[in-house]
């Protein structure tokens, strides 16, 4: 149910240019929606009061790029090259997931999410292994009541013959998964599939560089021809890149349009910048993965320079958390860094600043997903999407610059309230109505069965097969789809 709510004397950093950062500012949520925001506003006589002195109203912060079904993973990849990845989470852990460890993942992933301040992630889903995995995976995401697009994954998990009996269909059709992603579509999205529903459904090609060019376009239409609102693909990945050039191949067939949203691409060239740019795609940076799996410099601010459309993602929650906080540090510091070593002489002043990234974190994350007039920023007629920060903890203590406050000093221990479209789902500092002990509990043991499944895999056969289409100088063999 939602309420009517007032925030009264809060520092708003709005992120909307006409509104900017304001001190002693009131913000008035009605239904779903925020309704007003200014000094000295009046309260309506319904409405519950929330005191914020001593706090931040911000946007909820908008990933757009994860693999939400990982959080059973957590901490397996932290010392993993790219390859490394691929061999054991590819091809090894994602067939030994049974639908209920689906449900759980995407679950817990969205609660993690609302809990560290994010209300809106891309979900790139390719662990649907069976329809029932597809099924589990978008009740998951719809239970936590998170926003965002559930991109439907055609990726195959391999199976192998230690493979358990219930984790990977037989159906005899090897494109079962195209009428998988129509009846998905069907069963829980709304036709329109419209900007303002809560959850919207997405379509998520398989490895798109790795396919056939005509593989990639046949997916990519097919995507289209379901009203997918954003199709979402890896590319140009810094060391794995191997030359497809994907983008300057799209473009030259006119197929390049604003539904697309293209992770990591930090290879990518001026021409296919200056394409992007031209076409409206969206392009989404994960500063925790790309850093170490020698993904290439995060694009973001290189590809904003090119006037392109750039967000950020968390992508992987088996190497780093949901925390955008992190990625917001990590992305900028290392830019700065990058232009610190190529400038001539000490550099006198900083090339990008906690505004910049910040605002990479909301609304460049909104406008990537074709929500730039729903969310991402606290504007009046938007969504209420929105973060409470409390500015009194020990680190938080004083604030001279409540972006920079938000940027390199705040975690979400310092999240005191998050609303998702109206509706408070932290309040507190805990999430709202949910039992987590109990949910914990359920998903500890989803994760150590994972891992007794994952016991069986022959990691020499896996290492064959992997080699055996990959490699490891030269990039990938593009002749041999889907490793
Ligand atoms: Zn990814």
């Amino acid at each position: 149910m939602s309420s009517t709510y007032f925030i009264r004397g809060a520092t708003v950093v709005s992120i909307d240019p006409v509104i900017g950062t304001v001190s002693d500012c009131d913000v008035l949520i009605q239904g779903e929606d925020i309704k007003a925001v200014g000094p000295n506003l009046e309260a309506p006589n319904d409405a519950v009061i929330i005191d914020g002195t001593d706090a931040i109203v911000s946007p909820g912060f908008v990933d757009t790029h994860r693999h939400t079904w990982q959080i059973q993973l957590r901490c397996v990849t932290c010392d993993f090259s790219l390859f490394e990845y691929f061999l054991h989470i590819r091809n090894k852990f994602g067939s030994c997931y049974l639908p209920e460890d689906v449900y759980l993942g995407n679950y817990c992933g969205a609660l993690e999410s609302l809990d560290n301040g994010i209300t809106c992630l891309v979900d790139h889903c390719h662990i649907l292994n069976s329809p029932d995995h597809s099924d589990a995976a978008v009740r998951g995401l719809q239970d936590a009541q998170i926003r965002g697009a559930f991109c439907y994954g055609l990726y195959r998990n391999p199976k192998y013959a230690w493979t358990p009996d219930g984790v990977l269909t037989d159906a005899a059709e090897p494109d079962w998964r195209l009428d998988d992603a129509k009846r998905v579509r069907e069963k829980f999205f709304s036709r329109e599939n419209a900007a303002t529903d809560l959850l919207r459904f997405g379509f998520a090609p398989a490895e798109i560089e790795r396919s056939s060019l005509e593989q990639s376009i046949k997916e990519v239409e097919y995507g289209r021809s379901l009203g997918a609102a954003v199709i979402t693909a890896h590319a140009s990945m810094g060391k794995y890149d191997k030359g497809y050039h994907l983008v300057r191949r799209l473009h030259e067939r006119k197929l390049l349009k604003p539904d697309l949203l293209l992770s990591h691409c930090a290879s990518l060239h001026d021409d296919e910048l200056q394409a992007v740019r031209e076409t409206g795609v969206s392009l989404s940076s994960t500063p925790d993965t790309e850093l170490q799996m020698g993904m290439g410099q995060p694009v973001a601010f290189k590809a904003r320079k090119h006037g392109c459309i750039c967000s950020i993602g968390v992508d992987i929650v088996s190497n780093n958390p949901a925390d955008m906080f992190q990625q917001m540090r990590l992305i900028l510091q290392a830019q700065r860094h990058k232009d610190n070593e190529a400038a001539d002489g000490s550099p006198l002043k900083v090339s990008h600043t906690c505004f910049d990234v910040l605002t990479l974190a909301t609304l460049g994350g909104a406008e990537a997903m074709g929500l730039k007039e729903v969310v991402g920023s606290v504007t009046p007629g938007k969504k209420a999407d929105l973060l409470i920060t409390k500015c009194t903890s020990t680190r938080m203590t004083p604030v001279n610059d409540p972006v920079a406050a938000l940027v390199l000093y705040a975690n979400a221990s310092d999240i005191d309230t998050v609303f998702v479209n109206g509706k408070m789902v932290k309040e507190n500092g805990q999430l709202a109505g949910i039992k987590w002990p109990e949910v914990r509990k359920k998903l500890v043991k989803s994760s150590n069965d994972i891992m007794e499944r994952a016991r069986a895999a022959d990691m020499d056969e896996i290492t064959h097969r992997v080699l055996s289409v990959y490699n490891p100088v030269g990039g990938y063999n593009a002749k041999n789809a889907h490793i």
